[in-house]
């Protein structure tokens, strides 16, 4: 391939509108261009990348017994009602008219369309397990599309289900998958972790997420120094502090603070408590009593009480005289809990419900009632593991895959059975597997850039070597060579780009350090009449000389070695 082929849009500026390293760099390298918001063209040599992770991703699920198949993206409203979701999967979803005034709705996720067709074919225990995936462009109206093809509102997606006669059958199932998509980003170049996750509005009662390890990762992962526990920090658990909780020694007295002192800010040395709010669907007020220092879990809270919704202080101020800023266990005209290290202190400080006014020395049961105690915060760096070995540091990741046990809450919904051995009916025991095929060439910059720009892993290269020749144009050795290479190369399989634009060599070898081709050949009338050429690796930055005829097994050489 030619450059003058491939229509190579690089841009010099940096695109004001993209705070990430990989969307800044996909603008730049002209991988991607935005048509309307989180909407998106794929030019070709991003193209080139999505089609290898797809690539990729579609012979491990091959591997691993999928059959690929394609549902359409756009799909009838009545699926969505028989399951169930058509209004509980809310504003993301993006509903569409058809001109007889038929409601439909563009695919945001499969497991309507797949249950609808699994209840019409399949019959017998006899057929059992499937499994099938597809890769497709997806549609989610997400509310804040963001960080180009990360967050995007159309985007590409693996997904997969299965089909079992038990839930032993579909743990194994679960687990085939899983041990492919540890083999999907390993062979991808990518440093992934699996963790723990919350199932989320798919539903379902199991799951894992899958995360490529990165400082610009939108989620945080909990990972035990031992390496035996992993959950995302929405599901990881704190342990409840050991012993019994010290005796009440301070008597409770109420002291006025000089100075106003911001939320937030500590108050006092010592123990403090805060209090934050959290509501109902219907509006009713929750408080929660966290120790300063310590930050509300909304997941966990939103087991606990089944909801968790945020409450701002104008919402607070319009109902209660109390400021909402200042909040503490006394005089609550709400219901509180406590989280477990919060029940746990003794003669702690709190909010006197105004911002100069502070209790110090309060007790639990003493003071104000006693609070029903439940894990509620996020965990720390350094925090005990909750596997009991080690402890949890946390780090970023983004989340590129995510696998769920969905047990039978579908095919009960959809009515989708299957005649056991004993001829009764059952039904089908369900798993789903997404990967962003997508997402993951975003997340793959992330995971690899430096200053001059992306440093593609081998297997995910848009082409695995770049030829350079300086001067083509006016001579004809060169250029001769340059072409002589590229055959042999292409005949070997190497993926190889060709830059016949008649640039100066900076503006070119920044152009191609930008679009991060693993290895670039320079082919130059000064090596040449000393019968040399020049190798480069683009990670490292470092150059090798070598003999005109080696230069080809050089590369085939690296490209073999490195994927
Ligand atoms: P997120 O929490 O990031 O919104 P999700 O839990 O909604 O993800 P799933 O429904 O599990 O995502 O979809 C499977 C995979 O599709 C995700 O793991 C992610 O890699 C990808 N994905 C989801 N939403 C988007 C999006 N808006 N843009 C690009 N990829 C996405
Ligand atoms: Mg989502």
């Amino acid at each position: 391939m030619r450059t003058s082929t491939l229509g190579l849009f690089t841009l010099k500026e940096t695109p004001a509108e993209a705070e990430l390293a990989s969307h800044r760099l996909m603008l730049r390298a002209g991988m991607i261009r935005p048509v309307a918001a989180g909407i998106y063209t794929w030019l070709p040599l991003g193209l080139r990348v999505l089609r290898r992770v797809e690539q990729a991703v579609r012979e491990e699920m091959n591997r691993a017994g999928a059959a690929e198949l394609l549902m359409p993206a756009i799909q009838p409203a009545e699926l969505w009602q028989e399951s169930n979701r058509w209004t509980k999967y809310g504003p993301e979803l993006l509903r569409l008219t058809d001109r007889h005034g038929r409601l439909f709705c563009f695919g945001p996720t499969h497991e309507e369309v797949i249950t609808d067709l699994a209840r019409r074919e399949i019959r017998s225990y006899r057929e059992l397990p499937l499994t099938f995936y597809q890769i497709q462009t997806k549609f989610r109206d997400e509310i804040r599309p963001r960080f180009g093809v990360m967050r995007a509102r159309e985007f590409v997606m693996k997904d997969a289900y299965s089909f079992h006669v038990s839930e032993a059958s579909l743990r194994e199932g679960y687990d085939r998958m899983r041990d492919a998509y540890h083999r999907v980003f390993q062979r991808l170049g990518l440093e992934a972790r699996a963790v723990a996750a919350d199932s989320g509005a798919i539903g379902g009662r199991y799951s894992h997420e899958f995360h490529v390890l990165a400082e610009a990762g939108e989620d945080r992962l909990a990972l035990s120094d031992t390496g035996s526990y992993a959950a995302n920090v929405e599901l990881a658990e704190t342990r409840p502090p050991e012993g019994s909780r010290a005796p009440a020694r301070r008597p409770l007295e109420k002291v006025r603070i000089g100075s106003p002192v911001p939320p937030g800010g500590s108050p006092a040395g010592g123990a403090h408590i805060r209090i934050e709010l959290v509501k109902s669907p219907s509006g009713d007020f929750h408080a929660i009593a966290l120790c300063a220092g310590h930050e509300l879990n909304p997941v966990k809270a939103a087991h606990v009480l089944g909801y968790a919704e945020p409450v701002s202080p104008a919402e607070w101020n319009g109902r209660y005289p109390q400021d909402a800023a200042h909040l503490g266990p006394l005089d609550l005209p709400c219901p509180l809990v406590a989280d477990h290290a919060a029940a746990h202190l003794a003669d702690f400080s709190a909010w006197a419900n105004a911002p100069d006014q502070l209790w110090q020395g309060v007790n639990w049961g003493r003071d104000c009632p006693e609070p029903p105690a439940h894990d509620l915060r996020l965990v720390t760096n350094g925090d005990p593991s909750p596997d009991g070995v080690g402890r949890l540091r946390l780090v970023r990741g983004i989340e590129v895959g995510h696998i769920f046990q969905l047990g039978t809450e579908y095919s009960e919904r959809l009515h989708a059975y299957f005649q056991d051995e004993s001829g009764s009916e059952k039904p089908l025991w369900m798993g789903c597997y997404g990967i962003g095929v997508s997402r993951i060439v975003a997340a793959a910059i992330e995971q690899h850039h430096d200053e001059w720009g992306i440093l593609w892993p081998m297997p995910l290269a848009p082409f695995d070597v770049v030829i350079a020749p300086i001067g083509g144009k006016t001579s004809p050795r060169v250029w001769e060579t340059a072409c002589a290479l590229e055959t042999e190369l292409e005949s070997q399989g190497c993926q190889t780009l060709l830059d016949d634009r008649d640039l100066r060599p900076g503006s070119m070898f920044a152009d191609l350090d930008l679009i991060g081709i693993p290895q670039r050949i320079v082919v130059s009338e000064r090596g040449l009449a000393e019968n040399q050429i020049e190798w480069r690796d683009r990670k490292s930055r470092t150059t090798r000389p070598l003999p005109r005829e080696r230069a080809g097994a050089m590369v085939l050489d690296r490209m073999r070695t490195s994927s």
